[in-house]
């Protein structure tokens, strides 16, 4: 089974009430391969919210207690954010996750840039505190940037590859 930010699937789960819609993310869910999850909403914040940065370092330094998650007010919201990791690592668990596609930049989904924490845009290498904790437990992560037939082979069925291949001739 994959796991897919909601985001991408198409679910209007961003702190601005969008979404960052990806077409293979959709089929995927539709032809039951992916399951979505928002580590933000599972954290218990709403949309719309207030945009959250990691403040210190990176996802990994959150896990361990060196880093902050801080929203544009200066409100610490790290507690929320390690509970949305650790929620998600539990229905990836149990619905058997083996590989996962989450959306680039966030500071929980992120897997190779998220924000510096100076709420600037300004971009740095780093993963998100969700994607960090998914790899330590052996769930491979991807960004939405690598989204792609090819990429998602491994992980679908015969029947969903020829499907997938069908609308797609070119992998
Ligand atoms: Fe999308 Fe992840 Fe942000 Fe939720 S936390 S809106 S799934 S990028």
């Amino acid at each position: 089974m994959i796991l897919i930010s909601a985001c991408l699937a198409g679910f209007n789960v961003r702190y601005d009430g969008g979404n960052a819609r990806n077409n293979l993310a959709v089929k995927l869910v539709a032809l039951g391969q992916a399951i979505t999850v928002c580590p933000e909403i599972m954290g218990g914040f709403a949309t719309l919210r207030v945009p959250v940065e990691i403040q210190g370092g990176t996802g990994r330094d959150v896990l361990t207690g060196r880093a902050k998650v801080m929203n544009r007010e200066g409100r610490d919201v790290t507690r929320q954010y390690l509970q949305g990791a650790q929620m998600v690592l539990k229905i990836a668990r149990d619905h058997g996750v083996t590989a996962a596609f989450l959306k680039q930049k966030s500071p929980a989904c992120g897997t190779k840039l998220i924000y510096d924490g100076k709420f600037a845009g300004n971009k740095v290498p780093g993963e998100g505190v969700t994607a960090t904790l998914l790899q330590d437990h052996g769930i491979k992560c991807f960004g939405d940037e690598d989204l792609t037939l090819a990429n998602v082979r491994p992980y679908v069925d015969a029947v969903t590859w020829e499907n997938l291949h069908h609308d797609n001739p070119r992998p």
